[in-house]
């Protein structure tokens, strides 16, 4: 997720790695930043596989492959190493317990299984920019990886937009820097930090929504993140909310929320309605006020974005939605119309409200360290 540049940051950088619907057959899976990608047999039995092991085992139970095994939260005096690793460029950072940052560098994500090397240096790099002292204090890493992770098991099962297939992490993070390292789905990190630590931190309920190229979030209820054994996180994109007439979206279903409602989506839409190309959503937001055609297309992603979330509320009824990602820059333009729009469509269930995140395009960043520093999503 973008995490890192922000969520929304990242998962635009990996948008614009997206093929078009046509390269993609129905049936396919979708990688939560957005891009579609086609599983393949072995991918889906492993994740099956990934299912079946963790049914017979207690939660909490490390297994013997559990080689990321979190651990309690971390001393004050402790530093930690967060890796947000994006579609076109990862970020690291080494922090304290206030936050402060002590080393940070950005590099390119090369792709395929080169990311992992590269992942490797940069910490590395990081590492080697502390004074002695400061790096005996470095306790644990977090590493944020997009598309699907097995973090049970420390595998990256899947990402379209770096090209990498079931590549088994292990240990190699853990011998290299000398320290536990936990590997992390980008989007249940940067969504669990501003349910806790961000704008969500007073509620026990509450929906986080990342809205950049793809749209994707996730769910806590009741004071626990709601997390599946299938390596991936809130799809809240590919609720299908335009079935009978809508376009067709590259998962390969019809009317998905993203097809609507994700920057790309309205950059397109604007484009179709007035023949002025425009690849950014920003600049439609910036037009609202004045050009009808900005309106009707934002109107059209509010009502899309209220549908597929109004099924998310009846469901789990969430005290809180909480908007990060780059869309999440046009403000109070986004979520008071869709607030509005929520409203409208709920009989039963109270609306929750609509707020910004706090992290904004750190949240993948302030996520791994929270991560790091805390050892679980809890
Ligand atoms: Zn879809």
């Amino acid at each position: 997720m973008g995490t890192a540049q922000s969520a929304g940051t990242t998962r635009q950088d990996a948008g614009s790695h997206r093929p078009g619907p046509q390269a993609v057959a129905p049936g396919a899976g979708v990688d939560p930043v957005g891009a579609p990608v086609r599983l393949s047999p072995e991918a889906l039995d492993h994740t099956a596989g990934a299912g079946a092991a963790q049914a017979g085992t207690p939660p909490g139970t490390a297994r013997p492959d559990d080689v990321t095994a979190a651990g309690a939260a971390l001393p004050d005096d402790a530093l930690v190493l967060g890796l947000d690793v994006g579609g076109t460029t990862m970020k690291g950072e080494i922090t304290d317990a206030a936050g402060v940052v002590l080393a940070s560098g950005v590099t390119a994500t090369p792709p395929g299984e080169a990311a992992f090397e590269a992942m490797g240096a940069l910490g590395d790099q990081l590492l080697a920019e502390l004074t002695e002292e400061q790096r005996g204090r470095v306790a644990r890493a977090a590493v944020l990886l997009p598309g699907i992770v097995d973090h049970i098991r420390s595998i990256a099962v899947f990402s379209s937009n770096v090209g990498w297939r079931d590549v088994h992490i292990g240990d190699r993070f853990i011998e290299r820097w000398n320290m536990p390292v936990l590997i992390e789905h980008d989007v249940a990190v940067a969504g669990w930090a501003e349910w806790r630590y961000g704008a969500g931190r007073d509620y026990d309920s509450v929906c986080v929504v990342i809205l950049g190229t793809g749209i994707s979030g996730t769910l806590s209820v009741g004071g626990r993140l709601v997390r599946s054994e299938y390596g991936q996180t809130g799809e809240y994109g590919h609720i299908p909310v335009r079935h009978a007439d809508g376009l067709r979206c590259p998962c390969g279903n019809i009317g998905c929320v993203e097809t609507v409602a994700s920057g790309a989506a309205i950059a397109r839409a604007y484009s179709r309605r007035t023949g002025t190309e425009t690849d950014s959503a920003a600049d439609v937001f910036a037009l609202l006020d004045t050009d009808p055609d900005a309106k009707a297309v934002v109107d059209d992603a509010i009502s899309a974005l209220a549908d597929g979330l109004s099924g998310i509320i009846h469901a789990a009824c969430p005290q809180l939605i909480v908007l990060g990602g780059g869309l999440a820059g046009a403000g109070a333009a986004l979520t008071e119309p869709l607030h509005r729009t929520i409203a409208e469509r709920l009989r039963l269930v109270p609306a929750p409200r609509v707020v910004l995140g706090e992290f904004g395009a750190r949240a993948g960043l302030a996520g791994a360290a929270l991560f790091a520093r805390h050892g679980a999503l809890a």
